[in-house]
């Protein structure tokens, strides 16, 4: 662009790209430091089961409290953290972390749940990834069975061979492996019978408008149909509305998660949730 524009703008251009430049600098550098300075936080959402309304799982989701920036989303941060290698140390504490949270809730007497943890590709592409994955287990004393990964199609897809030996040496673990996103992806069907997988985990942009859409509605209750038959469970993203779940019943879809249950909250409160009635139907938790 600067080029089309000619040499005399590039005094122009210079400075703004300067800046963005600092920005960035100064985001990889805060980044990297919030490691250190503890300010990153799992949040975790629930996993309801469709027919009962029961909280069955939950899906640990960080965050990156930061002094300047305030709360931080991860679409705001993971694709950096990966760029400078922060990934890696800090996937491996979200694992720590949601593996020790998870046990000592356990240890408090509250209902065993899975949680779910968002592996990033280049943690997939570890690897010795299976040892830590047990080395965290084994430390924090947590059941393998109570440990579920989230991966994206790309990330299986971005080689398979590899892939499938890697998803074998997890769930030969015991562990649950759900694909995250699914529909979104570059995606083989042929995968799905290559790889060893629990659940599918349908993306909220054909949730939306699945009561009103004919044709998000077919995608969906096709997805259903392809992961029954393949004995997967099925998981809907992105619930938010009476209208949505009910046609999610009537489709046969296991779980969901959403704004319509709950949004992502902090320990605490997500423990408060599960312990005013995990088992209770439908609770709307309002605001986000
Ligand atoms: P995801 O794993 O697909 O997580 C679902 C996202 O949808 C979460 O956003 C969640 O807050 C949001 N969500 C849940 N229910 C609803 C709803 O009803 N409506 C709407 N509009 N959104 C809903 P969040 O927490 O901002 O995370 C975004 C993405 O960041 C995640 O997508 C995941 O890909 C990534 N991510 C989050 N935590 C981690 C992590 O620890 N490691 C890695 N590698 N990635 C993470
Ligand atoms: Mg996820
Ligand atoms: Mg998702
Ligand atoms: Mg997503």
């Amino acid at each position: 662009h600067a080029k089309k524009v000619g040499r005399a703008n590039h005094q122009f251009f210079a400075p703004a790209m300067n800046a963005a430049a600092g920005a960035r600098l100064a985001l990889e550098r805060a980044l990297r430091l919030a490691l250190e300075n503890q300010q990153f936080e799992l949040h975790y959402q629930p996993k309801v089961d469709v027919a009962s309304g029961a909280v069955v799982a939950m899906e640990a989701l960080v965050r990156w409290r930061c002094p300047q920036r305030g709360m931080v989303p991860p679409n705001d941060f993971i694709g950096v953290a990966e760029e400078i290698g922060l990934i890696i140390p800090l996937g491996a504490w979200v694992l720590r972390e949601a593996c020790r949270q998870n046990r000592a809730w356990q240890l408090a007497g509250m209902a065993q749940l899975r949680v779910a943890v968002n592996l990033s590709a280049y943690q997939f592409r570890q690897k010795d990834l299976p040892e830590f994955v047990a080395g965290v287990l084994r430390d924090t004393g947590m059941d393998a069975s109570c440990l579920e990964l989230e991966v994206t199609e790309s990330v299986v897809m971005h080689n398979p061979a590899d892939a499938a030996r890697m998803l074998d040496r997890l769930h030969g673990q015991g562990i649950h492996i759900s694909v995250d996103d699914f529909g979104t992806g570059y995606s083989s069907l042929s995968y799905l019978k290559q790889f060893r997988l629990d659940t599918l985990k349908i993306d909220r942009s054909f949730v939306r408008d699945i009561s009103s859409d004919a044709d998000d509605a077919a995608i969906v209750r096709s997805v259903i149909a392809l992961a029954h038959s393949l004995r997967l469970k099925v998981i809907a993203e992105g619930v938010e509305t009476d209208a949505q779940l009910a046609y999610l019943r009537e489709l046969g879809c296991d779980q969901y998660q959403g704004y319509l249950r709950s949004k992502p909250l902090p320990a605490h409160e997500f423990e408060a949730l599960v312990r005013a009635g995990g088992g209770a139907p439908v609770l709307k938790v309002a605001g986000r």
